[in-house]
């Protein structure tokens, strides 16, 4: 077993010493701990040497930068599930990080760490999917803007160098007419991962019902999260009926690959997607015809 005398970690101050420290050494960053800490409770991660990044302030941020909506790797999901600006601008981002783990959990975890720990399975990937985000991340030579769909590129597999650190999120915020939700299936309420989840938005047009754009990302259900293309080009242009709605939520099968684990078969998630991209439009339908 592991005792504290175990680990050695390292707290730089500012984000231009903790790039140094990464530069300089094999370590791994920890930012809330709530992953890392049960990896190397459970024998998942071997590394006894942390660089704690959780003191590095000026990574957390909730920021109106002109159309986008910029958020500091270091915001915990809480300041995220509470904020104003990300209810309005980004509400199935709000959504998502208010869903995940214990209060606890929510308190500590962050942004960054959710998408540094690169599981499928991550609430806060889904939306920014969805809004097509950007990962910022910075190294001592530099910083780099990655789409979010290529910052994923397998099965715990980023985009990220070891003398990297995450250190932003940003994505374009979300118009009056422009609608998402994030909605995830779980075995248990609280403190359980996605067995699977989706994240929808939508642009509507001028008539009644009618969706000009759709983007939908799944999550759980693949290697990495996933748009489903097909549905959303089903989704594009007209108006949302019950025909297009179970079209459009059946086409998701053709883009997601499940896998059978502790959680559900890979059969399971494949319905459990089904039905919940048909509920989540079948919501945003309704929303809509309140609207006009
Ligand atoms: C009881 C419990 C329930 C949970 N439920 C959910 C859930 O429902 N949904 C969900 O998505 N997650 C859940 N989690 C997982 C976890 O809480 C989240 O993924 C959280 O966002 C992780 O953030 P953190 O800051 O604690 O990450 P850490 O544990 O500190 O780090 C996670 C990974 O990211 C890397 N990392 C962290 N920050 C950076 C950075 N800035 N740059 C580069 N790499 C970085 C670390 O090296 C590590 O590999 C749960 C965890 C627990 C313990």
């Amino acid at each position: 077993m592991i005792t504290l005398y175990d680990i050695d970690v390292e707290s730089p101050r500012t984000l231009e010493e903790a790039l140094q420290r990464i530069n300089q050494t094999r370590r791994r960053v920890i930012a809330g701990g709530t992953d890392v800490v049960i990896q190397m409770k459970e024998g998942v991660l071997a590394e006894r040497k942390l660089l704690n990044i959780y003191q590095l302030d000026e990574l957390r941020y909730i920021r109106q930068d002109g159309e986008s909506l910029r958020i500091g790797a270091l915001t915990s999901l809480t300041d995220i599930a509470e904020s104003r600006e990300v209810r309005r601008f980004a509400p199935p981002l709000a959504q998502a990080a208010g869903t995940i783990g214990s209060i606890q959990v929510t308190n500590k975890g962050t942004i960054g760490g959710n998408l540094g720990n690169a599981s499928p399975s991550g609430d806060c990937i889904p939306p920014l999917y969805a809004l097509e985000g950007r990962v910022v991340v910075a190294s001592l030579t530099g910083r780099r803007e990655v789409p979010v769909r290529d910052f994923f590129r397998g099965y715990k597999q980023l985009n990220l160098r070891q003398n990297e650190l995450i250190t932003e999120i940003n994505f374009k915020k979300m118009g009056d007419e422009e609608d998402g939700l994030f909605l995830k299936h779980t075995l248990r309420l609280g403190e359980a991962c996605s067995v699977v989840s989706v994240c929808m938005w939508l642009r509507r047009g001028g008539r009644r019902a009618e969706f000009v754009d759709a983007r939908i990302a799944l999550g759980a259900v693949a290697p990495t999260v996933v748009r489903a293309d097909r549905s959303e080009e089903i989704l594009k242009h007209g108006i949302l009926d019950e025909r297009r709605i179970e079209d459009a939520s059946q086409a998701v099968t053709g883009s997601i690959s499940p896998i059978t684990d502790v959680r559900g078969s890979a059969e399971y998630r494949r319905e459990m997607a089904v039905n919940l991209t048909y509920r989540g439009l079948h919501e945003i339908l309704a929303r809509s015809i309140d609207r006009k």
